[in-house]
């Protein structure tokens, strides 16, 4: 006969070997996804011990250090700051970590291995994990980029407002009705074109990178008139009615950059007069409800191929018109549109039909 104490723990033997191998090959395709990873992963204890630290750390310290080898337990993080000072820095940041709290992923740039990186610091009740993400390509090409801006914004500009200048001269010279003149005028348009792309170029790098200032408790009515105002005439010149529809009695005041939001609202205005026939209608609505305030311009214009439709907001991306034709701007406009929106924390639509019109549309947070 079977002794049930005896076949009960030859069960649970089987089972904890199961359960032990089921862990060990859980641990080694841990190690290898970890081994996979190139970011530099350190776990350290509340202490400040280094607990754990993954091959492409291991082999980081490896690589700047002079002496003795980082082993897990003994060695602090912010030791390893004799290695690299990157260390130290963010040790100093997990230590004026209050309890719970998170920090912000930042960014850190080693000036012994001129490496940069972007740092992700997770904290558990025990334990933090750092990840260190090198990320010095793209901080290389960023530094290549502002090098460009600073060729084009002044570098460029200086030799190219010198030929629009004595090209104008040369022009006033001129017979009026003479090919030289023609062969002038080209050169001045040419020049132009490539300060006004200039110009679009630096626009739409200042916007990127500047904090925007969300700086004034502005009257939003009153931008919508004063972009109404400026874009009358325009609509004048091609005989199209803008019509309006505003409800914003009494809204409260708005925290926004202004000038901004009031180029928002020009540009969506040009675009339906530039995109629209001659003797259209174009409609401005407002309204507000307690969290946002909205807008949206419509008109009865070409419209815009569904196709069409995810792209037109890219910086310098330009649609085609009905005749195949390319449009005559620097497709910048919803880009920047979209741009001031996005960071005053509202967002943008769109709903458009070939043949029928647009409506494009976006809302601000009241608060
Ligand atoms: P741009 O007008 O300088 O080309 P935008 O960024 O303002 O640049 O617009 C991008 C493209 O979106 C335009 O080239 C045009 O094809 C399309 N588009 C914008 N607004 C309208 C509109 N109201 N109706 C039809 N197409 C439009």
């Amino acid at each position: 006969m079977v002794n049930t104490t005896q076949s009960q723990t030859a069960e649970e033997i089987t089972l904890s070997a199961a359960v032990f191998e089921q862990l060990r090959e859980r641990n080694r395709h841990f190690d290898t996804v970890l081994r996979a990873i190139p970011d530099l992963i350190i776990g350290v204890d509340v202490g400040g011990h280094i607990t754990f630290l993954s091959q492409a750390a291991a082999a980081y310290v490896r690589s700047s250090e002079k002496d003795s080898a980082v082993s897990p337990g003994e060695t602090t993080l912010g030791s390893l700051t004799r290695f690299d000072p990157v260390f130290g820095e963010i040790a100093a940041r997990l230590l004026s970590l209050a309890d719970g709290a998170q920090i912000d992923p930042f960014e850190l740039r080693s000036e012994v291995t001129k490496r940069d990186f972007l740092v992700t610091i997770s904290a558990t009740d025990e334990a933090y994990v750092v990840v260190m993400r090198d990320i010095s390509s793209l901080r290389d090409l960023s530094r290549f980029k502002d090098e460009i801006m600073k060729l084009a914004s002044h570098d460029l500009r200086s030799p190219l407002a010198l030929i629009i200048g004595y090209a104008s001269l040369i022009a006033l010279d001129l017979p009026a009705e003479s090919p030289q003149q023609d062969y002038v005028n080209s050169i001045l348009q040419a020049t132009e074109r490539m300060t006004g792309l200039l110009d679009a170029v630096m626009t739409v790098e200042q916007l990127r990178s500047s904090p925007l200032e969300l700086n004034s408790e502005a009257n939003f009515p009153e931008v919508v008139h004063e972009a109404l105002n400026n874009l009358h005439g325009l609509a004048e010149q091609k005989s199209q009615t803008l019509d309006t529809g505003l409800a914003l009695d009494d809204m409260p005041p708005i925290t926004i950059n202004r000038m901004m939001i009031r180029e928002v609202i020009e540009n969506l205005l040009g675009n339906a007069v530039k995109y629209s026939g001659a003797g259209s209608t174009i409609w401005l609505k407002a309204w507000y409800d307690a969290e946002k305030v909205y807008v949206t311009v419509r008109d009865q214009g070409f419209g815009i191929a569904a196709e069409q439709i995810p792209r037109i907001f890219e910086a310098f991306y330009r649609g085609k018109q009905p005749g195949g034709q390319k449009s005559d701007g620097r497709g910048l406009g919803l880009w920047l549109v979209k741009t001031i929106v996005q960071r005053h924390k509202g967002d943008i639509w769109v709903e458009s039909e070939v043949g029928k019109g647009s409506l494009f549309g976006f809302w601000l947070p009241l608060r």
